[in-house]
């Protein structure tokens, strides 16, 4: 595995190493993760290779997207070992700015995407999508890429993201890319590493309760009685809290009352003190 990645820290370094590939005709794809990586950021960036000539990763743990109780502090850092699997994975940059590159001192500007933001997400993490919108327009604008690969994994942040791309005019592709999962079925996530070994146990019943919900709405049972039932058997499989188990529309994500138009069923809950996320098409 090739582990001597080239890194980049400030936007001239990036936008001179853009403007040289693009000056050759190639393709440039960004994949931006905070880090901490496994098999579902790798499948992004080999996704990007794949469509693109030159894949950039950007590694930022953003801390304008956690809230002072969450776990920005002891969010898993580690910058080699995170270069080497970029580097095996067929990325040819990575781009690693500091805090004072990207929120230099008197920074003052919020990008705030509404209606899709408003639900789910959130209702439980209000600070969350203003702190992913502006990290993604920044890095959108610092890299200026012809496309930007994000994972279905977070299924609201990607409609999210979409949205502000259309409405700012950001001339960035937006790619969703399906979710990882491990043999058992658990999405992928960098916050798996907190869970015990029971809880990684019951952390894998959530893909299936999600599977069994989804049979039970295209059977024709009640959204609203479905949704129920999935968040009655996260419980009872020892989920110690349920945010939201929620069949939304698709795009939107507001409340649906049928399948007449393409939804997807998402959920968020949590093993003692770690929230996991999954969502799947219905
Ligand atoms: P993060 O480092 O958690 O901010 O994630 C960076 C990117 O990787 C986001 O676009 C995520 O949606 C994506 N991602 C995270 N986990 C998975 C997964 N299991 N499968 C596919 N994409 C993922």
């Amino acid at each position: 595995m090739n582990s001597s990645l080239p890194v980049v820290r400030d936007t001239p370094g990036l936008r001179s190493q853009v403007a040289a590939w693009r000056k050759h005709g190639l393709r440039v794809g960004l994949v931006p993760t905070m880090g901490a990586l496994h098999e579902g950021h790798l499948s992004l960036v080999r996704t990007a290779k794949e469509k693109c000539h030159r894949v950039i990763a950007s590694l930022f743990v953003n801390p304008r997207q956690f809230a002072p109780h969450e776990d920005f502090d002891r969010y898993p850092r580690d910058e080699a070992s995170d270069s080497g699997l970029l580097a095996g994975a067929g990325c040819d940059l990575l781009y690693a700015p500091d805090r004072a590159i990207m929120y230099p001192a008197g920074f003052a500007t919020n990008v705030i995407v509404s209606d899709v933001s408003t639900p789910l997400e959130g209702e439980f993490r209000p600070h969350f999508f203003g702190g992913v919108a502006t990290v993604v327009a920044k890095l959108l604008l610092q890299a200026l890429p012809d496309a930007a690969y994000f994972g279905e994994k977070d299924y609201q942040q990607l409609q999210v993201i979409k949205r502000m791309a259309r409405d700012l005019d950001i001339p960035v592709e937006i790619v969703g890319c399906a979710t990882v999962r491990e043999h058992d079925g658990l999405a992928m996530s960098s916050r798996n590493a907190y869970l015990s070994a029971d809880e990684r146990r019951i952390a894998a019943r959530l893909n299936h309760i999600l599977h069994d919900a989804i049979k039970a709405a295209r059977s024709g049972d009640a959204i609203m009685e479905v949704e129920a039932e999935a968040a009655r058997h996260a419980a009872a499989a020892g989920f110690t809290s349920i945010d939201y188990v929620a069949i939304r529309d698709a795009e939107t994500l507001q409340p649906v009352n049928d399948l007449a138009h393409p939804a997807r069923i998402l959920a968020a809950a949590w093993l003692g003190k770690t929230r996991l996320i999954d969502n799947m098409a219905v």
